[in-house]
C-alpha cells in the first residue's frame, strides 16, 4: 500500500478503543522487523524517524525506505516525522513524503507554540498529511524534568489549531528502562474533559502494559511512542550474539538474530495493543 496519514489509523484505532504504537526506527534492519510484525499480527503501524536517527540518514532517503516497506505491505504504514522542532525541518519532512509530522512547541511559551503549530498544520493540509502538537514538556530520564500539561491550554489549543494529535505529559517520561512512570489518571480524565483530541504519549516504554491499554479504553490515548525497549533489546541481543559466536563478520548473519528477537517483541507487543 502507499503510506497513510496518521489520521487514517487513529481514527480505526478510536473506533475500537484500541492503540497504535509509533515505533522509533533507527534503522534498516528494525524498520524491517516492526513492518514484518505488524504484516504478520494484521496491525496498523507507525515508523518514526526522530532527530537522532535524522542525525544519521538523510531524510529523503528514510522517506523512501518507510514508502518501499508500506509498498510490500496490506497494513497501512505510517511516516511519521517525530519531533520536529521547526517549521523548516516539518516542511522538509512533508516534501520528502512523509504523511505525518509531530511538531514539538513544547520548549515554546504557549502563545509560540500555538503560531507554529498552526504555520505547521497550514502547510501539511495542503500535502494531505497529520499533525501532531505538545503540551506541557514531557522530560528525559535523568536529564529534563516533566511539566505536566495544563487541561485548559488543551482546550484552547484544539480548539483554535486543527491538530490531528497532541502529545501529553501526565507522568511519562522520555528513556525509561523499566515500567516507572506513574500515571496522573486524575490529569488526563480533565484533559479528556476538555478536549475530544487524540491523545499521544511519549516514552511509551516506562508506562506499564496494563496501564496503556486502560488509557486507550477509557481515556482515548490512541498513540504510544515505543523506542528505549527496542533499544535495549537490540543491545542485549549483540552482546548475546558475540557472546556465543566469536567468528562471524558478516553484517547479515550478525543481524539475523537480532532482527529475528525485534520482530518477536514487535509482534507481542502488537498483539498486546487488540
Ligand atoms: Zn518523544
Amino acid at each position: 500500500m502507499t503510506l497513510s496519514p496518521l489520521t487514517d489509523v487513529l481514527r480505526v484505532a478510536r473506533e475500537k478503543k484500541v492503540f497504535v504504537i509509533g515505533f522509533v526506527v533507527q534503522g534498516w534492519e528494525d524498520a524491517k522487523a516492526f513492518v514484518d510484525a505488524a504484516s504478520e499480527t494484521k496491525s496498523n503501524i507507525i515508523l518514526q524517524a526522530g532527530p537522532a536517527f535524522r542525525k544519521n540518514m538523510h531524510l529523503e532517503a528514510i522517506a523512501r525506505m518507510f514508502e518501499t516497506l508500506a509498498k510490500g505491505t496490506t497494513v497501512k504504514v505510517v511516516a511519521h516525522l517525530d519531533h520536529g522542532n521547526d517549521f523548516e525541518t516539518c516542511k522538509r519532512a512533508l516534501d520528502a513524503g512523509f504523511t505525518s509530522v509531530m511538531f514539538d512547541g513544547s520548549r515554546l511559551p504557549f502563545q509560540d507554540n500555538i503560531n507554529e503549530t498552526t504555520k505547521v498544520c497550514d502547510i501539511a493540509k495542503r500535502y494531505g498529511a497529520s499533525v501532531e502538537a505538545e503540551l506541557g514538556f514531557v522530560g528525559y530520564e535523568n536529564k529534563d524534568s516533566n511539566k505536566f500539561t495544563c487541561p485548559e491550554e488543551v482546550g484552547i489549543m484544539t480548539e483554535q489549531v486543527p491538530i490531528d494529535a497532541l502529545a501529553i505529559s501526565i507522568g511519562n517520561t522520555h528513556l525509561q528502562s523499566s515500567h516507572l512512570a506513574k500515571i496522573d489518571y486524575k490529569l488526563l480524565a480533565e484533559i479528556r474533559a476538555a478536549s475530544n483530541i487524540s491523545l499521544v504519549i511519549h516514552g511509551g516504554s516506562g508506562v506499564c502494559p496494563d496501564d496503556r491499554i486502560k488509557m486507550a479504553s477509557k481515556y482515548g490515548v490512541v498513540k504510544f511512542n515505543i523506542g528505549t525497549e527496542f533499544r535495549q533489546l537490540f543491545g542485549r541481543s549483540l552482546r548475546a550474539f558475540f557472546a556465543e559466536d566469536k567468528v562471524s563478520f558478516d553484517r547479515f548473519e550478525i543481524m539475523k538474530s537480532v532482527q529475528e528477537n525485534m520482530k518477536n517483541r514487535a509482534v507481542s507487543l502488537l498483539k498486546a495493543c487488540h
